[in-house]
């Protein structure tokens, strides 16, 4: 039997006239219009060479066409490439010359810098608009809709990813058919998804969350998607009345409840709410339930993994919390120097080993080497630990973790009670360079509206509750924290900003 994920996700959809992917415009794509719009794709894609294992790029706006386009790749047997939109052209450059796609699909806008590109490193270009409109889809139009999808087995590669890569090179994270059927599959089961199941999907489909948790789930359970072109607090909860499901970033649920239309009424339709990619602050958790009656679940993942953990679908969702491993996924808790297994309740560096694991690191043989233990683990660092119930909390990826006259400090422990403090709205902490101490605890903090909280009286909250190492040298406010598409605090960006702070202090 073939385990190509096209297959394991949407075998019969040729014949399946339920509705798949709603647009903005209110016009619908059933199943069976998929299945015969990635047809048409996979038979250009066939007719220009395109088979096993060739890479096929696509730096493009968010689209049914673009959604048909990657499973057009799955059905030749290609590998699919998708590139962050917001990339510059130096960086979509390396990764061109890194994956050397056969095929690059970009938008219109950008087909001058994506041909000059392709004349150094090789491969064809084609177009494809936020409308789903360009010479892709002129020149696919002609095809026929039938195509035999090819026989695929777990192990094959069906799409690379890059990491967002805040430190050093960005690494394509190789992931085969049998991680990503796996994956979803496990999640429709896990989240009770079926086909009664309806989606607002508002997030981008570059990434794992928007495009392997959103699209493959629903997929899989034949349940109707809901495409925005992106996030808009007002329209999704307006759409929720016809809803069941939202998937989002914490981001988007800090916005949702800055919402005076955000209540119980209007999310009565909705019944799962799943937050994923960054941490969710626990405040926003509790906010949420008291708004709307529902307890957010979240889930935690990444890249090279697909999704590792989740809160219950039914049982206790712990706010602070990512839930316990999902079912075949083993995780555990080491020492980051030694590799040893920790006891519950200790921090240490969280390590996965699954059918969800990927295969490594494209061009990298060296780096994959040095993240896998030798018995098959992957080091995701990520630093966690796990309760006495076997639920899963994470304190912070380990390059963030500081080291302060010889102390650790988790961030996320200083920031939960920075969070706590009133005329507070968030915080991110993160290690300076400081000439005595190696690093200095450094908070930037957004204050709330039309609080007037000032430095002295948040070192004054703390000092009472982290020790004296733990505390922040310097409190520096800031109007927001710098975050990816992602919603992801980007710690580099505020280590780099406050680099020179200490510089010639001492204490
Ligand atoms: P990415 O590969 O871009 O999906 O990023 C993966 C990283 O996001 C993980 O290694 C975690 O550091 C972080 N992450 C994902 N989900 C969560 C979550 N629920 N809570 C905290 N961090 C998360």
């Amino acid at each position: 039997m073939t385990s190509n994920l096209y297959d394991r996700l949407l075998a019969g959809a040729e014949s399946d006239r339920s509705i798949c992917i709603e647009k903005d415009d209110g016009t619908a794509l059933s199943y069976a219009d998929l299945a015969a719009l990635s047809g048409r794709f996979a038979n250009f894609l066939g007719r220009n060479g395109i088979g096993p294992n060739h890479r096929v790029a696509a730096k493009v706006e968010k689209s049914v066409e673009a959604i048909a386009l990657y499973l057009a790749t799955l059905r030749t047997g290609a590998v699919y490439l998708p590139l962050n939109t917001a990339y510059t052209a130096a960086e979509t450059e390396y990764f061109i010359r890194d994956a050397q796609p056969t095929l690059i699909v970009c938008d219109p806008r950008e087909e001058a810098d994506l041909r000059a590109i392709a004349a150094k490193a090789g491969g064809r270009v084609e177009t494809l608009d936020h409308q789903g409109k360009g010479s892709l889809a002129d020149a696919a139009a002609s095809f026929p809709v039938g195509f035999d999808t090819v026989t695929r087995a777990n192990d094959d590669l069906a799409a690379i990813l890059y990491t967002s890569g805040t430190t050093g090179r960005s690494k394509g994270a190789m992931l085969t058919h049998g991680n990503l059927s796996s994956n979803a599959l496990t999640l429709v089961q896990e989240w009770r998804y079926a086909s009664k199941d309806v989606l607002i999907h508002a997030l981008p489909i570059y990434h794992v969350h928007g495009l392997f948790v959103a699209c493959n789930v629903s997929f899989a359970a034949r349940a109707r998607i809901l495409f925005m072109q992106k996030f808009d607090a007002e329209r999704i909860l307006a759409t929720m009345a016809r809803s069941t499901v939202l998937m989002g970033v914490p981001t988007f649920y800090v916005r949702l409840l800055e919402s005076a239309n955000l209540n119980e009424r209007t999310a009565a339709n909705m019944r799962l709410f799943v937050a994923g990619s960054a941490p969710l602050l626990a405040e926003t958790h509790r906010a949420w339930k008291e708004r709307t009656g529902h307890a957010i679940l979240e889930r935690y993942g990444m890249t090279e993994t697909g999704m590792i953990a989740s809160n219950p679908y039914e049982g206790a969702r712990i706010a602070g919390s990512v839930g316990r491993p999902l079912p075949a996924v083993e995780v555990r808790v080491t020492d980051p120097e030694t590799g040893a297994n920790l006891p519950v309740g200790d921090v240490g560096m969280i390590e996965v080993k699954g059918p969800n694991v990927f295969a490594g690191y494209w061009n990298m043989p060296d780096k994959t080497a040095a993240e896998f233990r030798a018995d098959g683990f992957f080091i995701t660092g990520d630093l966690g630990k796990l309760d006495a119930n076997g639920y899963l909390h994470i304190v912070g990826r380990g390059k963030d973790l500081i080291i302060t006259g010889g102390f650790n400090v988790y961030p996320k422990e200083i920031e939960t009670e920075i969070d706590a403090i009133d005329g507070v709205s968030e915080s991110a902490v993160v290690g300076v360079p400081h000439a005595d101490f190696g690093e200095g605890v450094t908070a930037a903090v957004v204050r709330s509206p039309n609080s007037s909280v000032d430095e002295r009286a948040i070192l004054d909250a703390l000092s009472g509750r982290l020790a004296k190492f733990k505390q922040p040298k310097r409190i520096i406010f800031v109007e927001t924290l710098p975050r990816n598409t992602m919603g992801k605090v980007q710690k580099n960006l505020l280590r780099e900003r406050f680099a020179a702070i200490y510089a010639n202090k001492a204490g």
